[in-house]
């Protein structure tokens, strides 16, 4: 059975999340969110370029499972044998 198992912000926040990106406002800068502190939704990071201030205002990934096996290959197509004519 598939299991898909969806994770907030606020799980994530605790899983070591590393965030690269430019600048939504000036675009003329690359900045990272590492640190605690960056991710902080009451927080985020300043542009060095335009000063604008940047939060983390939502994130979310799904982990999906599949039996807690990986999935079996896809079966090869078998040839489509013709019904003999006698
Ligand atoms: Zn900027």
């Amino acid at each position: 059975m598939t299991r898909i198992d969806k994770y907030g912000l606020d799980r994530m926040l605790r899983k070591d999340v590393a965030i690269s990106f430019r600048c939504p406002h000036c675009e003329g800068a690359r900045l990272e969110m590492n640190r605690p502190e960056q991710l902080d939704p009451l927080e985020g990071i300043q542009c060095f370029k335009c000063k604008s201030v940047i939060v983390l205002d939502s994130l979310s990934v799904a982990v999906i499972q599949e039996g807690g096996r990986r999935p079996a290959p896809k079966p090869s197509p078998r040839p489509k044998v013709r019904p003999s004519e006698g």
